[in-house]
C-alpha cells in the first residue's frame, strides 16, 4: 500500500522558516513574511534582520501595544 506523494506532507517542511528574500527588509513588522506569522527568522537572515530571538520581547510588545503613549504632550 502506498500513500500519495501528495498526501505525505514532511512536518519539518512546515515548521522550517526561510530566510527573508524581501529587498530592504528589516524583518520588524508585518511586511516580512516571518514576522507576520510570529516566527523568528533563521540566524541566516539577512544582516539587518531584526527579527531574531524575539522570544524575549514578547512581553514587552504587549505593553507597548496596549499602553497608550501620554508622553507625547507637550
Ligand atoms: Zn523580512
Ligand atoms: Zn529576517
Amino acid at each position: 500500500m502506498l500513500l500519495h506523494t501528495s498526501y505525505v506532507v514532511p512536518e519539518e517542511d512546515r515548521l522550517v522558516v526561510r530566510a527573508c528574500k524581501i529587498n530592504g527588509c528589516d524583518c520588524s513588522t508585518e511586511a516580512c513574511p516571518n514576522a507576520a506569522r510570529k516566527l523568528e527568522c533563521p540566524k541566516h537572515c539577512k544582516r539587518g534582520c531584526q527579527n531574531q530571538n524575539f522570544r524575549r520581547n514578547i512581553c514587552v510588545d504587549l505593553f507597548v501595544a496596549a499602553a497608550p503613549n501620554t508622553e507625547m504632550a507637550g
